[in-house]
């Protein structure tokens, strides 16, 4: 999978895309991440890419023109364009599921005010947000969603029983988990988790999460 995150700010992504999961699945091969500098497609001494808004107003709204020429270069007949904005629609697990299964994406982020409506209406094939609030910019939605879609990836966790006991992807939250040591101030990790009978376990950790799903989401229970 290629995953191209056109933004002004691609210091921001190669950090996040030079460590932990997002490194090994591309050392692995597995996904090719590349941080695109918008500004790149601009051509006057301040590289500019935004303007003041038609009608007046408030902060500045990010040029058609550079994205138009920079989506033009970089994308392929497969490529899936993303724009993060708050009016999207909202990300999820099963969004992140069917995003896993494409081959080329391109999250496109905004600043200021936002994008010149036209890029929405004309240039994009989809619109995500990652939830209801305002962020400044639309890079850590393109990472926060650039990170759920690679993990999902065969083969690029370690252990990939893990991504399928994650929360929400049978549906309800994951169940709790401890780790040495088996008493911490008096507070106990389960008995049944230190002994060796992995169907109890197994049971134990189902109804905990049947539990957990309960008293934090029943919504999805109710689902
Ligand atoms: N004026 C816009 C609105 O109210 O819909 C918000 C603009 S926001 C300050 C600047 C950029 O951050 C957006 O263009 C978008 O790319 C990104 N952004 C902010 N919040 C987001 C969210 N919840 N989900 C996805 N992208 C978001």
């Amino acid at each position: 999978m290629k995953i191209q995150i056109l933004t002004i700010f691609p210091d921001v992504c190669r950090s996040v895309f030079s460590e932990s999961i997002l490194k090994r699945a591309q050392e692995k091969n597995l996904a090719s991440l590349e941080a695109v500098d918008l500004r790149r497609w601009t051509n006057d001494r301040h590289r500019t890419v935004d303007d003041a808004p038609y009608g007046g107003g408030p902060g500045m709204v990010m040029k058609i023109e550079p994205i138009d020429l920079a989506l033009s270069d970089i994308r392929s007949p497969l490529s899936k364009v993303i724009l993060l904005t708050p009016q999207g629609r909202k990300f999820s697990d099963p969004i992140a599921r069917e995003l896993a299964k494409e081959p080329d994406l391109i999250f496109l982020c905004g600043h200021y005010e936002g994008i010149d409506q036209r890029v929405a209406d004309h240039l994009v094939d989809d619109e995500i947000s990652i939830g209801d609030y305002v962020l400044t910019s639309g890079v850590l939605p393109a990472l926060v969603v650039t990170d759920a879609v690679v993990r999902l990836i065969p083969g690029v966790l370690g252990d990939e029983q893990s991504a399928q006991q994650d929360s929400f992807s049978s549906g309800i939250l994951d169940h709790p988990h401890y780790t040495r040591p088996a008493e911490y101030k008096g507070w106990k990790a389960p008995e049944i988790l230190l002994g060796g009978n992995h169907a109890a376990i197994e049971k134990w950790r189902h109804e905990a999460a049947l539990e957990a799903t309960q008293k934090r989401r029943p919504d999805l229970l109710a689902r």
